[in-house]
């Protein structure tokens, strides 16, 4: 008897699509990248994506997120890069360790192998055993999806020093395979004020800085202020050895989540498949998204939330970028609720100076307090919250924004005026957040790296609450990334006090959600993950979405 073919044991011919940047960097290949995983993904095909960081860091977690963006944890507690909360949002998919690397990454992984003497007795050389480890981690990551086409983003631009090596993967792995390797660029055309019109130039350089590491670009995307002409379309081809077709037109717009759309205008999903011989299949195309973000252009309602936070130093550009997930999570629920949403950003910092006061919180709809770190700006937070509490303002509080309002919470009600997270008061004499004993020996010797409680847990959630209506589950698994936790030893106080512990881990010792009851304040719920890891476009985060609601209602009550 021959034995059947399980649908696994197919081997797949994966095709690999490489997303470089030219000119400058910053100017969208992330979104590219997610972009194109969508419109194949919509076209019938199984994608997944894989961002490469040319820095030394082993992973995202011990950068400043002012400097880096937002450090986006996934399921399995990896820190990374921000872009990766791009792919799974886009693609609505769960991805892992093995779809992000780093120098720092590669380099570890190819000098203990050689302390191990799997290279047996070779020299081991950057080239081309560092590629090599570039090339085994991208198959292993496209077996592990089981994917029919791979995104690839290298991180930077084209002639720096630091992405050479995975540029050199990529050249090999076009070698063994040409038909099954394309490479992207994004590039950016600008418009000089004094000039007023665009110019190319720059694209022509970077394509031959390209050039020179033995890669030529199939699809050129030109990025803009504003939409390519037919001229410029023919330039780029022309000096850029490509077909005009293959020059892209992305002009600035209003919506990241218009780009896929836009890209379709000028037909980039028939070119990859031609590119890549592709065999043509069946999708469910782009509609749902476009519905889905198309309605709260026409809505008639807005919600207004205001965001506390600390990230301010260095400006709005990166101050967004610090919260990148939860703005987006905020705005799908939003969405959802068929509302649009302007979020205010509020520096806690000023409350404490008193050049602002809190009473101003009354204007939103609904209060914000994400997760941070350290000791600035968190007296400002805790009389955020005071005042939000006291004034049945709708809030919801993630990570720090939950530990602040326990210590809130356990100052002004349980009457333990000391009390406060040893993170910024060591010394307390009512630490009611408190570091776990096994972490503790981490920071005591200075391990900082992937010393965290990262990535999934389970929690159970107390019927009759507000979470557990939210959820509609008993059980949840949500992504964490703290150090801190709710003094066990104070449950029972906060509890008796009044206050709903309505999510905890399985085994009783550690909160998760904590909420008041409706009779007490309308919304005032916060819990110690971040679900702004999880919400999707068109599946948006039931804790979220809440909010918005109570939002909402306050909005229409007003
Ligand atoms: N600083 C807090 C902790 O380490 C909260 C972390 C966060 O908000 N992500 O526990």
């Amino acid at each position: 008897m021959t034995k059947k073919k399980t649908p696994q044991s197919k081997t797949i011919d994966t095709k690999y699509i490489f997303v470089v940047g030219g000119v400058i960097s910053g100017v969208g290949k992330g979104i590219t990248t997610s972009s194109i995983a969508k419109i194949l993904q919509s076209r019938g095909y199984t994608v997944t994506a894989i961002k490469i960081d040319p820095y030394v860091n082993i992973d995202a977690g011990t950068m400043n997120p002012t400097e880096h963006g937002e450090v986006f944890v996934l399921g399995d507690g990896d820190e990374c890069d921000q872009d990766m909360g791009n792919y799974e949002r886009f693609l609505n998919t769960t991805l892992g360790r093995d779809n992000y690397m780093t120098t720092g990454r590669v380099y570890q992984t190819v000098i203990n192998r050689e302390r191990n003497l799997e290279y047996k007795g070779k020299c081991v050389q950057v080239v081309p055993h560092v590629p090599l480890e570039v090339i085994a981690r991208i198959k292993r990551a496209a077996k592990k999806a089981q994917a029919e086409v791979v995104l690839i983003e290298i991180g930077g631009t084209v002639g720096e020093y630091e992405n050479i090596l995975f540029l050199e993967a990529a050249r090999m792995m076009k070698m063994e395979k040409p038909d099954s390797v394309m490479f992207v660029m994004v590039s950016y055309v600008p418009i000089p004020s004094k000039v007023g019109e665009m110019k190319t130039k720059p694209t022509q350089h970077a394509v031959r800085t390209l050039g020179s590491t033995g890669i030529q670009p199939d699809i050129i995307i030109a990025r803009s202020s504003d939409p390519l002409d037919d001229k410029r379309k023919e330039k780029i081809a022309l000096f850029c050895n490509i077909s005009k077709d293959r020059v892209i037109s992305a002009p600035d717009i209003e919506s990241i989540y218009d780009v896929p759309l836009n890209f379709e205008k000028d037909h980039i999903g028939e070119t990859v498949i031609k590119i890549l011989k592709l065999k043509k299949k069946k999708g469910e195309g782009l509609l749902s998204w476009q519905e889905f973000f198309s309605a709260p252009k026409k809505a008639n309602k807005t919600v207004n939330i205001a965001i506390v936070g600390k990230y301010f130093d260095t400006g709005d550009y990166t101050l967004s970028d610090s919260y990148l997930s939860v703005i987006e999570a905020l705005k799908y629920s939003a969405y959802a609720a068929k509302s649009k949403i302007k979020i205010s950003w509020i520096n806690s910092k000023e409350f404490e100076s008193r050049a602002v006061h809190v009473s101003i919180l009354k204007k939103y709809d609904g209060v914000l307090i994400p997760g941070g770190f350290g000791a600035s700006g968190v007296e400002g937070k805790i009389q955020a919250i005071e005042y939000i509490r006291t004034n049945g303002i709708p809030f919801f509080g993630i990570c720090y924004g939950m530990q602040l309002a326990v210590v809130e919470y356990s100052r002004t009600v349980l009457g333990w005026k000391d009390a406060h997270t040893t993170e910024v008061s060591p010394h307390t004499t009512t630490p009611v957040i408190d570091i776990l004993d096994d972490q503790k020996i981490k920071v005591q010797n200075k391990e900082y790296g992937n010393s965290m409680r990262l990535g999934n847990y389970v929690a159970e959630l107390v019927p009759n609450t507000i979470a557990y209506k939210a959820y509609g589950e008993k059980q949840i698994v949500e992504r964490h990334r703290h150090r801190y936790e709710v003094f066990p030893s104070i449950l029972e106080d906060l509890r008796s006090s009044g206050l709903i512990l309505s999510g905890m881990s399985p085994d009783g010792r550690l909160t998760e959600i904590i909420e008041l009851p409706k009779k007490v304040h309308p919304f005032f719920v916060a819990c110690q993950f971040h679900p702004e890891f999880l919400a999707r476009p068109l599946a948006p985060h039931p804790l979220f979405s809440a909010f918005i609601d109570a939002a909402l209602t306050r909005a229409k009550n007003k």
